[in-house]
């Protein structure tokens, strides 16, 4: 079964039709807790004895299917949803980190990531170094005795670029701490990180795995490659007084991680995924591949045909041969860059307002990965509260124009940016 292609996995993976009376769409356990056979069955499933469902807040079996699944197609031993991709990233942060712990991150991240770590966490003792990704030895130079981890994104959300993720964990490896990659943008349909040295991937499953921008979710999946014992994270090797003295690597091993996340994690933080949101997460995912396919093609076209338009001074897509991540994509996405375009138009600011107004297919709102078209101006919106300069670092100037490229004729998408553009 685990030899099974991509786009069988994403119908089939983790369900087992028998088990769920029949049931050939995957059931929603809406129940909050589960019937133990007697106290000692009780007793097991809470020391770990044995393993089973005690409250929804920590797993269901509805959460469980989309977890196998999310696990399989991304390459990873396991995974744990949560609520959100800010959740997802949060508990993945919490559970590593400790108060005096620093963050290497690249310095092109979706806008609240970037306040996650340089204004939340900073309040409980974490810090982070941003630094320019495109040059890997940047992360060494910025490596101090306290780095844990090292968080990027595969493909930046706005910025738009391709990160060399294999020397970039070939350089994290010499530090010894793990590679978490948000992989929202790119998706396991355009590619896998885990392949080039990943040891936990991130996915906003409010995105294009769900697809029909009808659910919030997000998922952490654990490689299972990194080695825990290696000195730095005495969280893993150390009795912890969080489970009645458990040391996680030792009895967990290479589950070590993504077991502390749902024991620990989910128990502390509640950052559990509503199994009504999994079923629709999951009804959303089965076309994941079909629908990245026509996103990608869609976004492509879209974008060759916006750099010939007078009203537009530059495009950026990744997939353009003009563009200064081509290469990269060549290399890390070539079966497609996803659906995010960007791009600047001539009159700066107030002309870039002026055309998120004027659409009428692409709808004015904060997120990307709908089925939809969405168009939205970062300047005045989700990066408003960033100072200029770190509007700049993130990618995102005065001028920037975000679309998230639906699946929509071609040919209407191209009339309603016409007509919008012509408001300039
Ligand atoms: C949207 C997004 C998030 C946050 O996900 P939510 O589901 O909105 O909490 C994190 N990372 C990236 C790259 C995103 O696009």
């Amino acid at each position: 079964m685990s030899n099974q292609k991509f786009a069988t996995k994403l119908l089939h993976h983790g369900h087992d039709v028998k088990s769920n009376s029949g049931t050939r769409a995957v059931p929603i356990y809406q129940s909050t807790a589960y019937v133990f056979n007697d106290s000692d069955h009780a007793a097991n499933l809470f020391s770990l004895a044995e393993p089973g469902n005690i409250y929804t807040r920590i797993n269901n079996p509805t959460n469980d299917i989309l977890e196998q699944r999310l696990a399989s197609i991304e390459g990873g031993i396991a995974a744990v949803v949560t609520a959100s991709g800010a959740s997802a990233i949060a508990t993945t942060l919490l559970t590593l980190l400790r108060s005096g712990d620093h963050i290497i991150a690249s310095n092109s991240l979706y806008g609240g990531t970037y306040n996650l770590l340089s204004v939340t966490l900073p309040r409980h003792g974490i810090t982070t170094t941003f630094v320019d990704p495109s040059d890997p030895n940047n992360f060494i130079e910025a490596a101090k005795e306290n780095t844990k981890v090292c968080f990027i994104e595969s493909l930046g959300n706005p910025k738009l670029d391709v990160l060399d993720i294999e020397e970039i964990s070939k350089k994290i490896k010499e530090l010894k701490i793990p590679l978490i990659v948000d992989n929202t943008v790119a998706t396991p349909a355009l590619l896998n990180p885990i392949k080039y040295g990943a040891n936990i991937i991130i996915h906003s499953l409010t995105k294009y795995i769900n697809g029909n921008g009808t659910a919030l979710g997000g998922v952490i999946i654990d490689a299972g490659k990194f080695d825990w014992e290696n000195g730095k994270f005495p969280e893993f090797t150390e009795p912890s007084p969080g489970y009645h003295g458990l040391v996680y690597s030792e009895v967990l091993g290479e589950s070590a991680f993504i077991a502390k996340v749902r024991i620990e994690g989910l128990r502390d933080y509640g950052s559990a995924l509503s199994p009504f949101n999994a079923f629709q997460i999951i009804q959303g995912m089965e076309t994941l591949k079909i629908r990245m396919n026509l996103h990608c093609s869609n976004a492509l076209e879209l974008a060759k045909w916006l750099e010939q338009n007078p009203k537009v001074r530059w495009v950026n897509y990744p997939g353009l041969s003009s563009n200064s991540q081509y290469l990269n994509a060549k290399k890390y996405l070539p079966d497609g860059q996803s659906g995010l375009v960007t791009f600047g138009v001539i009159g700066g600011y107030e002309s870039a307002k002026k055309v998120v107004d004027s659409t009428k297919l692409f709808s004015l709102l904060a997120n990307i990965g709908d089925t939809k078209s969405l168009i939205i101006h970062p300047a005045s919106t989700t990066h408003q509260q960033l100072s200029e300069e770190d509007q700049i670092k993130t990618g995102v100037s005065k001028d920037l124009i975000r679309l998230s490229v639906g699946l929509e004729s071609i040919y209407d998408l191209k009339e309603d940016l016409r007509e919008a553009l012509n408001y300039i």
